[in-house]
């Protein structure tokens, strides 16, 4: 037996009476709260908005029962319920700040994917009313920041002109004279919805009553999705939370900037050039510093009985960024090694002038089988990090027997 929705006529109807035709137990569902045991129930007329066509189910009540989904079957509507509900006179109660936030979504998406449509010639091809943001997808060309503005300073001007919103009914063709642009292959009577002067659209949801109602449109991001261009958007008091999260988000970073919301972008311009210019000054301390420490180690470390001069270190005071200019000006000596392991990071270096006649790749090699890590290089300089640094003096003791020559 076919549902009679009541929501098709008064979208502001949030308490009714009806009569269960049926209750049936049925697989058990996972909510947010778990999972739990549900009914089927089927009225003989529901107010409750099934999941469908972009909009979300509603929630609320069946007598003492609690909605846990709403689906739409063809002809009927199936209320999922958390109890049973004897077959008999009920009253139900649609959870009314839920149905009303999706009646101002709703509504704002067609509004704003009419203006996108008659201003830039940019159709939508799919929505989604989601529980955070809302999507449109537009197709054609990309959107720029102009016409996105464009488009939502637009929808916001019939918003505060507070149009009309009415639900009009006709065949398609009927539908077609009035305007819909949408091809619709649906026989018989449809359901259209007009907002005055501004869009008519086939739609079987719920929607406010005029324009205000919607309160105000926020464009958010434009990605591209496949061919098309997904803008988010919120309205009603969601572009409320919207904006006001934005400001504590720019206060916030103000405040760490020490500056005003507007100086932020010049703030991290300057911190940017800052940082950039402090790397290269602390590269260049850092050169300076491994020559000076390159030519202490060489000098103190005696040869082995092959002439070859192992310089091994395992560095715990000093920044890693001393690691390769020291290893570079080592190796730059003749049958010099250089095995320098950063205890604090794991980082490897190890270098060598070319008359020490190592492999370092194979000793490097020979180590990480044994201390793991990644890394690599040539014969004569390899780089590397363990996967756990506190394994580096194990490593560098490898490291000493393995290229000790
Ligand atoms: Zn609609």
């Amino acid at each position: 037996m076919a549902t009679h929705r009541l929501y098709y006529d008064d979208a502001y109807l949030q308490n009714f009476e009806a009569r269960v035709v049926s209750c049936e137990p049925t697989s058990p569902i996972t909510t947010e709260s778990g999972t739990r045991a549900a009914w089927e129930v089927l009225l003989d007329q529901s107010a409750f908005y099934p999941g469908s066509g972009g909009q979300p189910f509603d929630l609320g009540m069946i007598d003492e029962a609690r909605i846990l989904d709403v689906r739409d079957d063809g002809e009927e509507i199936v209320h999922i319920v958390d109890r049973e509900v004897p077959v008999g006179a009920v009253a139900g109660c649609v959870d009314w700040s839920r149905r009303f936030d999706h009646m101002q979504q709703h509504t704002g998406q067609h509004l704003l994917s009419a203006m996108f449509q008659e201003r830039y010639g940019l159709p939508t091809v799919s929505f989604h009313l989601g529980s955070e943001i809302n999507t449109i997808d537009l197709r054609g060309r990309e959107p720029q920041q102009a016409t996105l503005e464009g488009a939502q300073h637009a929808a916001n001007a019939v918003i505060f002109q507070d149009r009309p919103v009415t639900v009009r009914y006709g065949t398609a063709l009927q539908l077609a004279e009035l305007g819909v642009r949408k091809e619709v292959d649906r026989q018989g009577i449809l359901r259209a919805i007009e907002i005055e002067g501004a869009d008519l659209q086939p739609c079987g949801g719920t929607h406010v009553k005029s324009t205000g109602q919607i309160g105000m449109i926020l464009v958010r991001r434009c990605v591209k999705i496949r061919q098309d261009w997904r803008v988010e958007f919120v309205c009603g008091s969601r572009a409320e939370r919207s904006a006001s999260a934005d400001y504590l988000l720019l206060k916030r970073l103000g405040e760490s900037l020490s500056c005003a919301s507007e100086e932020i972008p010049a703030a991290i311009d300057k911190g940017a050039a800052e940082r950039d210019a402090n790397f290269k000054a602390l590269r260049a301390a850092m050169q300076q510093l491994g020559e000076a420490r390159a030519k202490l180690l060489v000098q103190e470390c005696a040869p082995g009985p092959s002439g070859i001069r192992v310089v091994a270190k395992l560095m715990n005071d000093e920044s890693s960024e001393l690691l390769l200019p020291l290893a570079t000006e080592i190796a730059k000596n003749e049958r010099a090694v250089a095995l320098l392991i950063h205890d604090e990071t794991g980082l490897v270096v190890l270098a060598q002038h070319p008359s020490a006649g190592n492999d370092l790749n194979a000793v490097l090699k020979q180590m990480l089988g044994e201390v793991p890590g990644k890394g690599g290089g040539t014969k004569d300089f390899v780089r590397a990090k363990l996967m756990d640094p506190s394994k580096g003096a194990a490593a560098l003791e490898l490291a000493k027997k393995l290229a000790a020559g």
